[in-house]
């Protein structure tokens, strides 16, 4: 997603874990809650005044209080969603997004703005069929129930 971005560790850099995850998700409020603790008043709150600790669940909380960073740090991380979904979207046409992992357990507060990124990146979004954004039905434990049943199955 961006060429020299940050090492992943994959081994690769600037892959969209990097910008589109629970990792980043909590990189975000970190970096701007330490950035200006003014602004990241509430999230240094939640966290006993300590940035670099702050966790997911400390900014979704922040986040359904209505906290402006933590709706800053939402729009960020739904941003790079929004637009790794469009550039998947122009390449394969899929008819459903089914976003799964640590971040898909933060609901519409993800959801909504990752719709609004989507359209916003999608190239000749007017001409395409519009792929339906939605959350996985398991959320965080999707993959493990996956491959539980894959293990069952064997
Ligand atoms: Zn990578």
């Amino acid at each position: 997603m961006v060429p020299d971005g940050l090492p992943c560790g994959c081994g690769s850099r600037g892959c969209w874990e990097q910008y589109a995850s629970g990792r980043a998700l909590r990189r975000y409020g970190r970096e701007r809650a330490a950035a200006d603790p003014v602004l990241g008043k509430r999230l240094l709150e939640l966290n006993e005044g300590v940035a670099d600790t702050i966790t997911g669940s400390q900014i979704t909380q922040a986040a359904e209080e209505g906290d402006p960073l933590a709706l800053a740090v939402y729009d960020e991380l739904a941003d790079w969603l929004g637009r790794g979904l469009a550039d998947l979207a122009s390449l394969f046409d899929p008819g459903v997004f089914v976003l799964g992992g640590g971040v898909s357990d933060s609901g519409a507060l993800l959801l909504d703005p990752v719709a609004k990124a989507f359209e916003k990146y999608l190239i000749g979004g007017v001409h395409r069929p519009r792929a339906d954004v939605v959350l996985a039905t398991l959320g965080s434990s999707a993959g493990i129930v996956g491959a539980g049943d894959l293990a069952r199955q064997h």
